[in-house]
């Protein structure tokens, strides 16, 4: 592990003289996913603030809940009155909500997010600034037979060793009182066995660079022990039946849940090697790298077979009696379906409410599976007793963590596969799902479709729908990432070069029905088993006005598009049985695509004797249509307005008196 400290960037930072680089290096420690993951870590720096009568009052300026350090700004940190949080650590008791009162009283700002619970902990170090990460290396040490007295040989008397204890007040007075009579200027660091590392210096660079120095101690001794290396990596090749037992893992899944939820596999080659590691079984159910990770994986992994719907009914009934086991009775049962699991001899699984969730499995799952295989090299993977690790996951003030902004979008948990996804009516659908929280796969033939969506929740790729093979393999990826497909909106089109049937050549009338048409049904084909296991699944085509009201010229078109009405229209008879919806939408003279070339524009207009801005308001309600109207549509159809519909075909066209 590198220092990542850049003077240049540091002074950028350095302009705000008193947070400027305590947001640098938070960033830096975020930035290092061996060091802290989605939320965990915080940090904190002393200075002091003017208050409204003119006086200096001593501030601790310690992370906000709900702020992850990469991304962190000045804002993200919350000023508290330092003597007062000094204060409460000498309290004798205090509870969760209590302490969460005492910290927004103890605020210099209304407005400023909540403290971090470990606020407390930050005010007791006399130190300006004070780093803690939940660094792998250091806790994977710690997560061994002989954790402790590796980590004490190794960090010598430079940082102090504590054994595990509840985050929050709990371990606040632990370090209160194991710290009374510290000579802070010999001491480095803090390990918290199970938990994670502190460091702190009157330097921002300094505790950063103290934080790299400890854990490249923890990374050498790995290494020296052979450990480092040991990560088992394999291939497998998927069949085309695990995609559909993930298909149904999902849907069941989704059941259990009461709501939908996403699914992706994990064949990296590290995922498919732990798989396969003998014992897995066992060494992957102990627990968590730290505790702060099993309010996201909960405590332990499903075990997964070649149909893991299996599994989903055994991590049930162990969480049933991990939670009867542990439960106090004030608590109430959370969901039981697993956050991660191993599918034997194929990889990992990971299951979560939406596409961020689902990514924060994944990431913190990469890591654990990493840090365990370290642990098990040095002697064994020694995890908290499940009780600890359930006072985490039930914790009041972390489940408040999880629930917090959180409005399910409608689409949240669905899958919508989109094609002809790179522009026009395809992107605005791709754009109109993901605001309704969806996760959306957008196929694309242009391949900027891969770098169009940089977030999580849009897997772009790139696809000629026009060979069945790279449908397929489209289809395949997009149940690999998402775990299904509940709403697939075929959209994929173009509009041949005009052409009078006297004078139509084979080319242009085949690439169009191959196009138009054919390749909707190689589409639909391919994700109709994938439907059949959806959730509410249904299918929107997009027709063309051409279907009812045809123009001269467009034979091509209009005859590739005539077969995909018709085609959903028996899809819609044969799907019904299923659950599965098809309709059709029938745009006309949506002029923000690219089938509306200026040329293409004129003649259209031409052939109607009209000026191109004539003809692009020449409908009944004198409106200019665009493709986000068409994609607001498709929402709709793939909704809760259009459960009762099927074999629909609706325009959106302004009203087209041909039509009407
Ligand atoms: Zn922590």
């Amino acid at each position: 592990m590198n220092s990542l400290w850049d003077d240049q960037e540091a002074a950028r930072f350095a302009t705000d003289a008193m947070l400027g680089l305590r947001v640098y290096s938070s960033q830096l420690l975020g930035r290092d996913t061996d060091l802290v993951l989605h939320g965990g870590g915080n940090t904190s720096v002393k200075g002091s603030l003017v208050n409204v009568f003119g006086q200096s009052e001593e501030v601790l300026f310690v992370k906000g809940s709900g702020w992850d350090l990469q991304t962190i700004a000045a804002g993200g940190f919350a000023p508290v009155r330092l003597d007062y949080l000094k204060r409460l650590a000498t309290l004798p008791a205090l509870s969760d909500t209590g302490m969460m009162r005492e910290l927004r009283l103890a605020l210099l700002d209304p407005n400023a997010p909540t403290p971090s619970v470990e606020a407390i902990l930050h005010a007791l170090i006399p130190l300006r600034y004070v780093d803690h990460t939940h660094a792998d290396a250091v806790v994977a040490i710690s997560n061994t037979p002989d954790g402790e007295a590796v980590l004490r040989k190794l960090y010598g008397d430079e940082v102090l060793i504590l054994p595990y204890v509840m985050p929050g007040f709990i371990l606040a007075q632990q370090v209160h009182q194991a710290t009374l009579n510290a000579d802070w200027s010999r001491l480095k660091g803090i390990v918290l066995l199970h938990h994670g590392i502190i460091t702190f210096d009157d330097d921002c660079r300094a505790s950063y660079e103290s934080m790299i120095a400890l854990v490249n101690k923890a990374e050498g001794y790995l290494r020296n022990r052979g450990a480092w290396t040991q990560a088992a990596t394999a291939r497998h090749a998927p069949k085309s039946v695990d995609f559909i037992h993930l298909a149904a893992l999902r849907h069941q899944a989704s059941d259990m849940m009461g709501s939908p939820v996403l699914a992706r596999w994990d064949r990296s080659a590290e995922a498919v090697g732990y798989s396969l590691l003998p014992g897995v079984a066992d060494i992957a159910t102990r627990g968590p790298l730290t505790p702060d990770h099993s309010i996201h994986t909960k405590a332990f992994a499903a075990i997964f077979d070649d149909d893991p719907r299996d599994g989903l009914a055994r991590f049930q009934s162990a969480y049933n009696d991990y939670f009867s086991q542990h439960a106090a009775p004030h608590h109430t049962c959370l969901d039981q379906v697993p956050r991660f699991g191993i599918w034997r001899e194929k990889g990992m699984l990971y299951i979560a409410p939406d596409s961020k969730r689902i990514g924060v499995v994944g990431d913190i799952s990469a890591h654990t599976v990493k840090a365990i295989q370290w642990a098990e090299a040095l002697g064994g993977w020694v995890a908290l007793p499940k009780q600890d690790l359930f006072d985490i996951e039930y914790w009041e003030l972390e489940q408040a963590k999880l629930k917090r902004g959180q409005t399910r979008g409608e689409f949240e948990g669905r899958v919508v596969l989109v094609t002809g996804a790179g522009s026009g009516i395809g992107k605005a659908c791709v754009e109109a799902f993901v605001s309704k929280g969806a996760a959306v796969v957008a196929l694309d033939i242009n391949t900027t479709i891969t770098g169009m969506w940089s977030s999580r929740q849009v897997l772009g790729r790139v696809c000629d729908v026009t060979d069945t093979q790279q449908i397929e393999a489209a289809v395949q990826a997009a149940v690999e990432t998402f775990g299904g497909i509940d709403v697939l909106v075929s959209n994929a089109g173009n509009f041949p070069p005009s052409r009078q049937l006297k004078d139509m050549d084979a080319q242009t009338w085949e690439q169009s029905l191959s196009l138009n048409l054919s390749s909707h049904m190689n589409m639909l084909r391919a994700c109709i088993p994938f439907l059949e296991l959806g959730i509410d699944a249904s299918v929107v085509f997009i027709g063309s006005k051409n279907v009812p009201a045809p123009g001269p010229g467009a034979s091509a078109y209009s005859v590739a598009k005539a077969g995909l009405a018709q085609m959903a229209r028996v899809a819609a008879l044969e799907l019904g049985s299923k659950g599965i919806r098809v309709n059709t939408i029938h745009p006309n003279a949506v002029f923000d695509t690219s089938l509306w070339t200026d040329e293409v524009l004129a003649q259209r207009a031409l052939s109607y004797q009209l000026t191109v801005d004539e003809y692009k308001k020449n409908n009944v309600l004198g409106r200019n249509v665009g493709s986000s109207d068409v994609a607001r549509l498709a929402v709709q159809m793939a909704g809760e307005g259009f459960a009762c519909t099927t074999g629909a075909q609706v325009p959106v066209d302004g009203g087209n008196d041909r039509v009407i």
